[in-house]
C-alpha cells in the first residue's frame, strides 16, 4: 500500500506560499493529503510604520489564521526577513524538517524574483532537498527522504522567465482559499500592492488558458518537461 502523501511548501516570508499555492494546498488537504507550509522567515520588515517586533507577531497570527482554514500546519523558522542568503544553516535547518515530514511533493519559489529573500529560499529549499535525499549527509540520525517531485508557485515577485507547465483547477476550492487570503491584512487590501487584485486576475487568467474558471499554475525544472511518446 502507498505510503502517506505530504505536500510541504517553503516560502521566503508568510503569505507568499498562501498566496501563490494556497488553493492547491487546500486541494490537497481535501485529497487526504497532509501539508505543511514552511516559513523561512516571518516578513516582518515588510511595514512602513509597525516594528519587525510587532509586525512580525502579526504576520505570524495572520499565517496561523490562514494555515487553519487551508488546513496546513505552519512551521516557522528563525530567520530574518531581508536577510536570507544561501548559506548551509538554513538549508540542514531545512533539511532536517524535511526529513522529519518527509514530503511526496514540495512547492516553492521560482529562482528569478526582485526580491532576493525568493531568490536564496528557493535556493534553500533545492539544496536541503539534495541533504535530505543523500544518505550521507548525516542530519541529527535523521533517515533520507525519498524522491520528491518539485513544483515552482506563481507569484507576482517572481514572474521573470516564470513558464507555467502544471495547472491545478481551483475552481471548488477559490472561496475558501479567499477566506485564508483575506487573514492577512496585505491580502485585504491594506498595503501598497494590490494583492488580491493580482492573484485573482492571474488564476482567472490561467483558469481560461486551460478551460476552467480559475487554476494555480506551477513551473517545473526542464527535465521534468520531457513526455516519453510512441507516436506523436
Ligand atoms: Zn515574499
Amino acid at each position: 500500500m502507498e505510503g502517506k502523501q505530504v505536500l510541504v511548501a517553503v516560502g521566503a516570508h508568510t503569505a507568499d506560499m498562501e498566496f501563490s499555492a494556497g488553493a492547491t494546498l487546500l486541494k490537497h488537504r481535501k485529497a487526504g493529503w497532509d501539508v505543511h507550509i514552511v516559513h523561512l522567515t516571518l516578513g516582518e520588515k515588510g511595514h512602513k510604520t509597525l516594528s519587525p517586533l510587532e509586525y512580525g507577531l502579526q504576520k505570524k497570527r495572520e499565517a496561523e489564521e490562514a494555515a487553519a482554514i487551508l488546513g496546513a500546519v505552519p512551521h516557522f523558522l528563525p530567520f530574518k526577513d531581508g536577510e536570507l542568503t544561501v548559506r548551509d544553516e538554513i538549508a540542514r535547518h531545512l533539511a532536517r524538517l524535511f526529513r522529519d515530514l518527509r514530503p511526496t511533493v514540495i512547492i516553492t519559489h521560482w529562482k528569478d524574483s526582485i526580491h532576493t529573500d525568493h531568490t536564496a529560499c528557493y535556493h534553500i529549499t533545492r539544496r536541503a532537498r539534495f541533504f535530505a535525499t543523500n544518505p550521507h549527509f548525516e542530519l541529527d540520525q535523521t533517515l533520507p527522504i525519498g524522491y520528491t517531485r518539485l513544483f515552482y508557485a506563481e507569484n507576482w515577485e517572481d514572474h521573470q522567465n516564470f513558464l507555467p507547465y502544471v495547472y491545478v483547477d481551483i475552481t471548488d476550492v477559490f472561496d475558501d482559499w479567499k477566506k485564508a487570503f483575506s487573514c492577512f491584512a496585505i491580502g485585504r487590501g491594506e498595503g501598497t500592492f494590490p494583492y488580491w487584485d493580482w492573484y485573482q486576475s492571474q488564476t482567472r487568467i490561467r483558469g481560461i488558458e486551460v478551460g476552467v474558471s480559475y487554476a494555480q499554475a506551477f513551473a517545473v525544472d526542464q527535465e521534468g518537461m520531457r513526455l516519453k511518446k510512441e507516436l506523436l
